[in-house]
């Protein structure tokens, strides 16, 4: 099966989308994590992408297009994408080649998304997540795992957030109605446990 998480930042895309991998073995695929290593390899795809998502701006499709390709290309089984497309041009490269069989749409608030997105942190040595909110380390500022510096990124700052999330409607509406006109929509509420919000997919799905 091939899906589509759709929703704006803070949402609990990524979260659940780790869950169906889990679960059923499709691949999760993410722009946002295939655009962060191509910056810390720093190819040349990722120094142009750098600057756009360091100025809160989405990076350009022609960019977005060519890791998305690459990384399909390599999965074989069921895929979990995962804010993308957001555009009705994404959406038409990836029709070209590929069926989504249902989209998810993931609800949340403008002020809930804020508060999340701008609480986020991660490992600056091992990468690993935190979120000031709901999953702080147990010494301020240091990782639990390896010992390494907490540190926010560069582009989950309120201004930068707010952008997005104004870009997004924007962009993703049109995404989004063409998908609810096919009958291929699924709408489900995004402020509740993690467990809940995975509950209610797989109900909804009917896997
Ligand atoms: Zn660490």
């Amino acid at each position: 099966m091939n899906i589509l998480l759709i929703g704006i930042q803070g949402c609990g895309k990524g979260t659940q989308a780790k869950l169906l991998e889990e679960k059923y073995g499709w691949k999760h695929i993410t722009t946002g994590n295939l655009l962060r290593e191509n910056i810390e390899n720093k190819t040349e795809l990722g120094m142009k992408a750098k600057k756009f998502m360091e100025a809160g701006e989405l990076v350009p499709d022609k960019y977005v297009f060519q890791i998305v390709e690459d990384a399909l290309l390599s999965a074989n089984k069921g895929i979990i994408l995962d804010g993308f497309p957001r555009n009705m041009e994404q959406l038409k490269f990836l029709e070209k080649n590929f069926m989504i069989d249902n989209v998810i749409l993931l609800d949340l608030s403008d002020e809930k998304a804020i508060e999340r997105v701008s609480s986020r942190r991660n490992c600056e040595v091992c990468k690993k997540d935190y979120n000031l909110l709901y999953n702080k380390p147990e010494i301020d500022s240091v990782c639990d795992d390896c010992g390494g510096k907490i540190v926010q990124r560069a582009d989950d700052h309120e201004e930068a957030i707010k952008k997005r999330i104004e870009k997004f409607y924007q962009d993703t509406s049109e995404v989004i109605k063409y998908f609810s006109d096919q009958g291929k929509l699924i709408r489900v509420n995004a402020d509740l446990e993690i467990e809940t919000i995975q509950e209610n997919i797989i109900k909804k799905l009917e896997l």
